[in-house]
C-alpha cells in the first residue's frame, strides 16, 4: 500500500513534450491534458487508489499518470507511441516502484489479468479506438472493479442513454446490462493540447456484481445489432431475423408496434434470453 504523496519536483509537462519531441499525432488520437486540477479530478473519481492496480491506456507524456501516482496508485500504463516511453521512464524514477510501462497496442493486451485487484482502468482514451477498447473490456468486465474513462461526449452520452434519447443504442444496452454508468463531468476542448473538434466527457463504469439478466454476451450482441440496425422500424420487422415476431413479443412482454429505440434495456435482454434459450 502506497500513501498518497505530493508531487515530487517534476518538470512542467510542456518542457517534457519539447525535450522528447512529442508533437501530437492525429493518427494516435493524441490530445494531451496539462491541467493538474483536471487530471486530479479524473484520478479521484476512481476512489482510493492506494491498493491494487490502476491500468492507464495511453499515458502519452504522463499528465494523468502524474495525478494517479500522486494519489498513491500502482500504475500499469500501456502506450503505443514509443516516443513517450523515455518521458514515462523519467516519471517512473520520481515515483519508485509505482509505474510500469508496457509499450504496445492496448487493443492487443489482455488487461483482465494485469496487476493485483482491485483492478481499475483510468484513461483519457484515444477516441479512434475508445469504443473498441470498451467493448473488449465489457467482454471480461468481472475482471475490473471500476473504470473511469474520458470519451468524446457523443460516445459518453450513448453509454448512459435511456430509451427515447438520441444516444440510446447497442452500446447503451450492452454497457448498462453489465455496469452501472455514472456520467461525471464534461470537458471543454480547450482543456486539451491540441484541442479536439468535439466536447469530451468523463464517465464512471462500475461493473454490476451480476448482469441485469443472465444471458450469453453473444446473444445480447446479436439481438442489439438486429434491433438497432432498424431502430426506427416497429420491432416486429427486425425481429423476423430472430424468429416469429409475435411469439417473441408475447414471450418477452413487448408491444410489436414499438420501435427498438423505445424498448427498455430489460426488454431487449429478455429477447436475447429468449433467442439464446
Ligand atoms: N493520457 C494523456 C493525457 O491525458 O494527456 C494522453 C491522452 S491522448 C487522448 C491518447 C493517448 O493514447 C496517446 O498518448 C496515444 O499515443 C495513445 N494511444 C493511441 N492509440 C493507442 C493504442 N491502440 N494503444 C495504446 N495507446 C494508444
Amino acid at each position: 500500500m502506497t500513501e498518497p504523496t505530493s508531487l515530487p519536483d517534476l518538470p512542467p509537462l510542456r518542457e517534457v513534450i519539447a525535450r522528447h519531441g512529442l508533437d501530437a499525432r492525429k493518427a494516435l488520437g493524441q490530445h494531451f491534458l496539462f491541467d493538474l486540477n483536471l487530471t486530479r479530478r479524473i484520478a479521484r473519481a476512481a476512489g482510493d487508489l492506494t491498493t491494487g492496480t490502476v491500468i492507464e491506456v495511453g499515458p502519452g507524456p504522463g499528465g494523468l499518470t502524474r495525478a494517479l501516482l500522486e494519489q498513491g496508485a500502482h500504475v500499469i500504463a500501456i502506450e503505443k507511441d514509443s516516443r513517450c516511453v523515455a518521458a514515462l521512464e523519467e516519471l517512473g524514477a520520481a515515483f519508485p516502484g509505482q509505474l510500469s510501462v508496457i509499450e504496445g497496442d492496448a487493443l492487443k493486451q489482455d488487461m483482465a489479468s494485469l496487476g493485483e485487484r482491485p483492478r481499475r482502468v483510468v484513461a483519457n482514451l484515444p477516441y479512434n479506438v475508445s469504443t473498441g477498447l470498451l467493448i473488449q473490456w465489457l467482454h471480461t468486465i468481472q475482471a475490473f472493479d471500476v473504470l473511469v474513462l474520458m470519451f468524446q461526449k457523443e460516445v459518453a452520452d450513448r453509454l448512459w442513454a435511456r430509451p427515447g434519447l438520441r444516444g440510446y443504442s447497442r452500446l447503451s444496452v450492452i454497457t448498462q446490462w453489465l455496469c452501472e454508468v455514472k456520467p461525471l463531468f464534461d470537458v471543454n476542448p480547450r482543456a486539451f493540447t491540441p484541442p479536439p473538434k468535439v466536447n469530451s466527457a468523463v464517465v464512471r463504469l462500475t461493473p454490476r456484481p451480476e448482469p441485469l439478466l443472465d444471458v450469453p454476451i453473444g446473444a445480447v450482441e446479436r439481438v442489439t445489432a438486429t434491433l438497432f440496425g432498424q431502430r426506427r422500424k416497429m420491432v416486429r420487422a427486425p425481429l423476423k431475423a430472430l424468429g416469429d415476431p409475435e411469439t417473441i413479443c408475447a414471450a418477452c412482454g413487448i408491444d410489436p408496434t414499438h420501435r427498438a429505440e423505445q424498448l427498455p434495456v430489460e426488454a431487449i435482454l429478455r429477447v436475447a434470453r429468449h433467442v439464446s434459450g
